[in-house]
């Protein structure tokens, strides 16, 4: 780790602790959207990490805001994913293929934080499989009509704008994507007001988004027409190494705790760590970790050098995401009974670290993506629902 990389980190760890700690505990039982710590993470410059400091960015590399992000994981896995949804995967297609219209618009009151954005793409019949988008953006003069219904959004019921992904060109699969920035108080768009009852990263709001006749104005467009496809397969796997870092964070914390706990925790008369089998199950956590975290620095050295990382971003994701699953549970077994009991945040860590394997493309979808990516140009390409999947029209 570099000295910039360390400071980074060290104010992240700062901030994450005094402002997001205190809260992440009563968010996840009450199950609320944490604003205040929204926007605190707004004024401490988390959203604007890697944006340019004309829309009130740092203009950091992506592995700076990584790491920011990480180290709100650690304390607050939801508030992390909150984050992620707006600065990632809401402000992402604005800034890489917006116009400057919008980026003058929504980048800066996103990145201060004043605004909060949402990314609806999933439908109740369309998640991994998002050529088969159902919700229609029909142009029509100086708009474009849309309607339909997106579900399983963060962020849905907090949101000030969305970026919504519709079928421009219903017969044309993943070439007929568009991305459409809708306003709240648009006529027609609204919030159900629905809350999903979640397993875990239950300080996110996760709800659902109606357009009826909702009348976007051109300009709204995010790059071109049907183009959308384009702009998701660089936004995307941006989410997937977020993903992979919000895992890491859950992980390193988890394994932290067991750290201390080895050390403290005495049973037929000798501290834990003694015990061969639970040495086992901490040299496979930090096993774990470090391999998912060299996966996730690698993905991410290639987007600071601005190459693909679309696989990579596929293997960190899919790796961290499983790894968290594994060192949650073997963190919560070497604390036995504590570890189960709702006072220790283990067991918070756990149900969050499994929403991991699901958000931004189940871990079937990032193994598909990869040996994809491993025998692309060698064989003939593949037709129908098998090419869908091929192409990486697979979802978030
Ligand atoms: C808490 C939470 C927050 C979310 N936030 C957002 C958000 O902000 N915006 C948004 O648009 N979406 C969001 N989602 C939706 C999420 O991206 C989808 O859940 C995810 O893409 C998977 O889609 P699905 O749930 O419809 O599962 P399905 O696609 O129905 O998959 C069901 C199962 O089948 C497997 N499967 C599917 N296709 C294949 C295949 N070709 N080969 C092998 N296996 C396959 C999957 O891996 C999975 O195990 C969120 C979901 C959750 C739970």
């Amino acid at each position: 780790m570099t000295d910039y990389d360390s400071s980074v980190q060290d104010s992240g760890r700062q901030f994450a602790r005094k402002v997001i700690a205190p809260i992440a505990a009563d968010a996840d039982e009450g199950e609320e959207f944490p604003l205040q710590a929204f926007r605190e993470m707004g004024r401490f410059g988390l959203f604007g990490a890697p944006y340019p400091e004309r829309y009130g960015g740092a203009e950091t590399d992506y592995t700076a805001y990584a790491t920011l992000i990480r180290e709100v994981a650690k304390v607050c896995a939801a508030t992390a994913m909150t984050a992620v949804s707006h600065a990632t995967l809401t402000c992402d297609p604005i800034f890489t293929a917006g116009s400057d219209y919008l980026k003058d618009k929504f980048l800066q009151p996103m990145i201060s934080g004043e605004k909060i954005g949402a990314f609806a793409m999933t439908e109740a019949g369309s998640g991994s499989d998002i050529a088969s988008i159902q919700t229609r953006a029909e142009a029509a003069g100086d708009y474009y009509l849309l309607n339909g219904s997106k579900l399983f959004i963060t962020n849905a019921n907090v949101a000030d704008l969305a970026v919504v992904v519709a079928k421009t060109s219903p017969q044309a699969g993943l070439l007929g994507l568009s991305l459409l920035v809708v306003e709240k108080g648009t006529p027609g768009f609204a919030a159900t007001g629905r809350k999903e009852r979640k397993l875990g990263m239950r300080a996110s709001d996760t709800g659902e988004l109606v357009f009826m006749d909702v009348r976007v104005p051109k300009e709204n467009l995010i790059g071109r027409q049907d183009r959308g496809f384009e702009v998701l397969q660089r936004t995307l796997p941006a989410a997937r190494l977020d993903m992979a870092a919000i895992a890491l964070g859950i992980s390193e914390e988890a394994r932290d705790l067991c750290l201390d706990y080895v050390v403290q925790r005495r049973q037929f008369g000798t501290p834990l760590y003694r015990f061969q089998l639970v040495k086992a199950m901490l040299a496979n956590m930090e096993m774990r970790i470090s391999a998912a975290d060299l996966l996730l620095r690698k993905g991410l050295r290639l987007r600071d050098q601005g190459k693909s990382f679309l696989k990579e971003a596929a293997e960190a994701k899919l790796f961290a995401s499983e790894m968290a699953v594994a060192v949650t549970r073997d963190a919560i077994q070497i604390h036995g009974a504590y570890g189960y009991s709702r006072d220790l945040p283990l067991e918070r860590f756990y149900r969050d670290a499994k929403l991991t394997e699901i958000g931004d493309g189940t871990s079937e979808i990032q193994r598909l993506i990869i040996a994809d990516e491993l025998i692309k140009g060698r064989t003939a390409p593949p037709a129908g629902a098998a090419a869908r999947v091929a192409s990486r029209g697979s979802g978030i």
